[in-house]
């Protein structure tokens, strides 16, 4: 009793690691169902929930195109493994009984709503939990990027990156046992210093937006909503 919740609506980042569980490549569905059974507690808390899925699970364009590949046409198979991450977390939402609906940002309409930022948004404001595949829709962007820019089109109060680790460390902590965790960082602290957070471009939309990104660890039971709570360690990157 007496927790409150500190973001109405917020953008989940999620990468396609996110899904591999313990295997080397693919998704694991009890880790969907896992994470699946976070975000509906999360909603249960009245939170608007909007999903950004990465693919790199599946596919990496930098590395379609260190094989050879033509790299805007390797990103787009990478924006089209984003868009098979989506639909398995759609799948297990909606066993879970989230409702849910996605969206993508390459236009498929066979198989989900070609993205449109209205419709987005009406499905938010009805309580309907978004997930945006396909990333911007274009090469040489990352879903890390796309993460910020539908934060801002969604006027969402936080960006969640869901992580293995409890925040933002200066060094990696499985690596370097002297690494410092941050309670709280600037924008510009984690560009200049070069913070693994998000990719430049993703910090430098927040920053410009003044949206929250909040970095926390997925792998503790409840942790989405004690983050919403205030109640769970974890690193925010505000002005
Ligand atoms: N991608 C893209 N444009 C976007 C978002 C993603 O071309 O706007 C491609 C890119 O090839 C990337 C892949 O999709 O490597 C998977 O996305 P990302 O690497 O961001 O996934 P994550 O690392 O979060 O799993």
């Amino acid at each position: 009793a007496g927790t409150t919740i500190k973001y109405r609506r917020v953008l989940m980042k999620l990468s396609g690691e996110a899904l591999l569980g313990s295997q080397a490549f693919g998704t694991d569905p009890s880790v969907i169902q896992r994470i699946a059974g976070e975000i509906r507690a999360a909603v249960s808390e009245g939170v608007q929930v909007a999903l950004v899925i990465g693919g790199g699970n599946l596919f990496r364009g930098v590395v379609g195109a260190a094989e050879g590949m033509d790299r805007a046409r390797a990103d787009d198979v990478g924006m089209l493994a984003t868009v098979m991450n989506a639909l398995m977390l759609e799948n297990g939402l909606r066993r879970t009984g989230v409702n849910t609906v996605t969206f993508s940002a390459v236009r498929m309409p066979t198989i989900c709503r070609p993205f449109q930022r209205e419709e987005a948004r009406t499905a938010l404001d009805a309580g309907q939990t978004v997930i945006f595949a396909g990333g911007t829709g274009s090469p040489f962007f990352t879903t890390d990027t796309t993460a910020a820019l539908r934060a801002a089109e969604m006027q969402c109060d936080a960006i969640l990156k869901g992580t293995s680790v409890d925040g933002v460390y200066s060094a990696d902590p499985a690596v370097d046992p002297t690494a410092v965790r941050y309670d709280h960082l600037t924008y510009d602290d984690v560009l200049n210093r070069n913070l693994r957070v998000m990719d430049g471009a993703a910090i430098a939309l927040a920053r410009d937006n003044a949206i929250p990104i909040v970095v926390f660890s997925m792998h503790e039971p409840g942790s989405l909503v004690n983050v919403l709570t205030g109640q769970t360690r974890c690193t925010t990157v505000t002005r």
